[in-house]
């Protein structure tokens, strides 16, 4: 509102002022006045030109929405929550892949980032981030940091996010990009995920980005009441399933397979 005042305050003034003064004085104002509206109606429209992925990314979350109406399963999701979209639409997936892939950034595919692994397919990172119902105050671990593209969208929704990674070169890249980006409410640490991150739990949520042979009891131990964790439980280097985990507020397991799925495997460190 305030320009607009500026402007109609100048506009007494102008009432005084004739010839080649007042047209100058005329486009000024008009500029001014066509900026103030401009900025009104996009709070940041550099922000948006500065990104030329931008319009890559929404064609990515329009394929995500698609593709989600055409899985079928009993426990998955057709429509994803609007939150968990437009946290879709915020993380710059093209800052967190190697350059060699950045083109493919937006493609709704695995990509390679170094050292054997994969970042995940977008759906996939959509769907398991749906699948944790993940609430503003939540605090979630996240198992198999990577890229720390997951991480970055579970930031946009929740309070805090702990990321354990096994390959300290990942860790310390993703930690150093997700810096970069301002992703504060991230703690990335390299490990072998197996055991949780006890001293942070228990947590809202976790979310394991690594197929695993079975559920690491652990990660079961770090779950508060009514928490869920997903995780794609399978043989290495197969299809996997995708499960749900949940706790309820009595403490009672309750697991149930999703969807099949492929990850790069869960590795242990050999002590
Ligand atoms: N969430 C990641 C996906 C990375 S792929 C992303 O958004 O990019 C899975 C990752 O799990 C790999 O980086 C792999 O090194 C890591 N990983 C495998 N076993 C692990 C374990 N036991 N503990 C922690 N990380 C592990």
């Amino acid at each position: 509102m305030r320009p607009v005042s500026e402007a109609s305050s100048v506009a007494a003034s102008r009432r005084r002022m004739s010839g080649p003064v007042r047209s100058l004085f005329d486009a000024v104002v008009a500029y001014a006045a066509l900026g103030a509206l401009l900025s009104a109606l996009w709070p940041a429209p550099a922000m948006a030109e500065d990104d030329p992925f931008r319009p890559a990314r929404l064609d990515m979350v329009r394929e995500i929405e698609d593709i989600a109406g055409l899985v079928r399963g009993p426990a998955v999701p057709t429509t994803l929550e609007p939150r968990v979209l437009e946290a879709m639409r915020s993380v710059p997936r093209h800052a967190l892949v190697p350059d060699s892939v950045r083109a493919r950034a937006y493609q709704d595919r695995p990509l390679p980032i170094g050292y054997g692994q994969t970042i995940s397919q977008p759906y996939i990172v959509a769907l398991m981030t749906d699948l944790l119902r993940p609430e503003p105050d939540d605090v979630v671990l996240e198992i198999g940091t990577g890229s720390g593209y997951q991480a970055a969208v579970l930031a946009e929704l929740v309070d805090r996010v702990y990321s354990i990674e096994i390959v300290p070169q990942l860790a310390d890249r993703a930690a150093d990009d997700l810096g970069r980006l301002g992703y504060d409410a991230v703690t990335v640490r390299s490990g072998d995920g197996y055991y949780g991150w006890e001293d942070q739990g228990p947590f809202d949520g976790i979310v394991v980005t690594a197929a695993a042979s079975h559920i690491p009891p652990p990660l079961v131990r770090q779950l508060k009441p009514g928490g869920r964790m997903v995780i794609p439980v399978g043989a290495a280097f197969m299809v996997q399933q995708l499960m749900l985990v949940e706790v309820d507020e009595a403490g009672e397991i309750r697991t149930e397979s999703l969807l099949p799925v492929r990850f790069v495997p869960f590795t242990r460190d050999t002590p």
